[in-house]
């Protein structure tokens, strides 16, 4: 304990070196807007983050954002729950003490001095602690600060925000989603087409390099195998909405299926015959939640008994529909219905589910991706859409 102890000490030290030595070298490189440090930037209002959801004040605000304590997932796929502590002190068995001194006591290497700053090879740069994937080649720049400089994080859910003012600057910590690992700060004066230059610790890294076009990732930098399940149950801004707080579902699209037209807009679907179905499309871990458990949230986010509607809404985009991934899905959905039919509940109000195989991507009646403006529309608007009962048992 007492060797920690004193081993903090240093690091503190070391840090607040680096840290002023940082402060130094950013005042020198002036520049436009040169406002070095969160909060001070000239005109933060300017800055093009389209990339990244929004300016770096809504990116941390939405930072922590979580929709239930289950685990959590990127939208690339991976698995981003946040490594207990027991794991983390396994892993970073690994580092060396000056490795230490920067992923787990938050301290800076010096500038000019760090492996990476000058890769210009093709690859990943992961979390030297856990393998997350943190940064991308293609997004790395030269900013002459003498640390590896990046506009933007490979996935914006695999790097978290914390407002550090330490050594009485404004800066933001930036560190890895799901094990902690510091990694640096961010700054709103980076180039097209974020304005922001993730500052990064080489020691906080581990590089891998493309060969021949393939990318040779560790098993902990792969991102999960993971199921699509697609459902139609009426207005999907509702179901979308239900389905994205299952935990093990990582990601849910609203969108049109089923029909016979290509490419459809919302507007075709609504008032031309389409015989789209309004559907999300979910992808899952088969490994934390079954497709038979989605069947079963399924119908109890919607009433399966009613025939081309769902409440208030009519028409036959409102239709009830599985559409199987493939012939194993398929038989779980037709004996799940068959199932639940047998049921007293279903005795005189009869399921008019449909089921069939999903067409594939690119076909007329396979899934197309609804309109921007449709997905996550309850985290955007705020808006109600009517449901039956959830608990309608
Ligand atoms: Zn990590």
């Amino acid at each position: 304990m007492r060797a920690l102890g004193m081993i903090l000490l240093f690091v503190v030290a070391v840090a607040v070196a680096g840290g002023v030595f940082y402060a130094a070298k950013a005042g020198a490189m002036g520049g436009p807007g040169a406002g070095y440090g969160y909060g001070n930037a000239s005109n933060p209002d300017t800055n093009e983050t389209s990339d990244n959801n929004g300016t770096l004040k809504s990116m941390i605000s939405n930072a922590g954002e979580k929709k239930h304590d289950g685990p959590r997932y990127s939208k690339s796929g991976y698995d981003t729950t946040p490594l207990p502590e027991k794991k983390i002190n396994e892993l970073a068995e690994k580092l060396t003490p000056a490795e230490r001194d920067i992923v787990l006591a938050k301290g800076t290497e010096r500038a000019f001095c760090g492996t990476l700053t000058d890769n210009h090879k093709d690859g990943v740069y992961i979390c030297r602690l856990c393998g997350l994937p943190l940064f991308s080649s293609d997004n790395k720049f030269n900013s002459g600060t003498g640390w590896p400089s990046f506009f933007k994080p490979f996935d914006k859910d695999h790097v978290a925000y914390h407002k550090d003012s330490a050594y009485g600057m404004d800066r933001i910590e930036i560190l890895c989603t799901r094990c902690t690992a510091h990694l640096g700060h961010v700054f709103e004066d980076g180039p097209a087409p974020t304005g922001l230059r993730y500052c990064v610790n080489s020691a906080s890294l581990e590089f891998v390099e493309k060969k021949d076009g393939k990318l040779d990732l560790p098993a902990a930098s792969q991102p999960l195998k993971t199921d699509t399940a697609y459902f139609g149950g009426g207005c999907f801004w509702g179901v979308e909405d239900l389905f994205q707080q299952v935990p093990g579902v990582i990601d849910v699209v609203s969108g049109y299926m089923g029909g016979h037209k290509a490419n459809p807009t919302y507007k075709e679907v609504c008032y031309t015959d389409t015989e789209h179905a309004e559907v999300v499309k979910i992808v899952f871990d088969p490994a934390r939640v079954t497709y038979k458990d989605l069947l079963a949230k399924f119908f109890k986010f919607h009433d399966p008994t009613q025939l081309d509607k769902q409440g208030p809404d009519h028409g036959r985009q409102y239709r009830s529909a599985i559409f199987a991934s493939d012939e194993k899905q398929l038989a779980e959905a037709k004996s799940f219905v068959a199932e639940q039919s047998a049921k007293p509940k279903f005795k005189t109000r009869k399921i008019v589910t449909t089921i069939e195989i999903a067409k594939k991507s690119g076909d007329a009646g396979g899934f197309w991706e609804a309109e921007e403006y449709h997905q996550d529309y309850h985290a955007k608007h705020g808006g109600h859409c009517a449901l039956p009962s959830a608990d309608d048992e």
